[in-house]
């Protein structure tokens, strides 16, 4: 990993709480759908300013992924994780995209976010659309 650069973002976007290094634009937001232990996580399309650890498969509530933890390149936070590859097919458009999760970020409006607000996040769902029935991650399309 050796050398670091961080990038500033410019918009709407969301950083590490503690550092408040900028991790990602809340554009980039595929879905709010995630869960992890702490709660509440975003899948991004692109995260900037973290260090990926080493890659591990993990069972997930949708299924088997390779996927490899992300951290804060100022702090070492970590700050979520990001998908490799993922085994089932439904599961595909995750790959190449990272999960934060919403405790370790401080989101553009800071705290206030509430479920169902006006950000339309499946809209921006590319490729396949998700298993509706997958547990953990309710998809919400009519
Ligand atoms: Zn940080």
């Amino acid at each position: 990993m050796g050398r670091l650069f961080v990038v500033n973002l410019e918009g709407n976007i969301y950083s590490c709480k503690y550092c408040k290094t900028h991790l990602a634009f809340r554009e980039d937001i595929v879905s709010k759908l995630f869960h992890c232990r702490h709660g509440k996580a975003y899948l991004f399309r692109e995260v900037v300013n973290v260090t990926i650890g080493p890659k591990e498969e993990r069972m997930m509530t949708t299924g088997l992924h390779t996927v490899a933890d992300i951290f804060c390149v100022s702090c070492g936070s970590i700050v979520g994780w990001t998908y490799e590859t993922a085994q089932n097919e439904s599961q595909k458009y995750k790959e190449g995209k990272s999960v934060l999760e919403r405790f370790k970020i401080s989101g553009p409006d800071e705290s206030n976010y509430q479920a169902g607000s006006h950000i339309n996040m499946l809209v921006e769902m590319p490729i396949a659309p998700p298993n509706r029935h997958a547990s953990g991650l309710s998809n919400t399309r009519q």
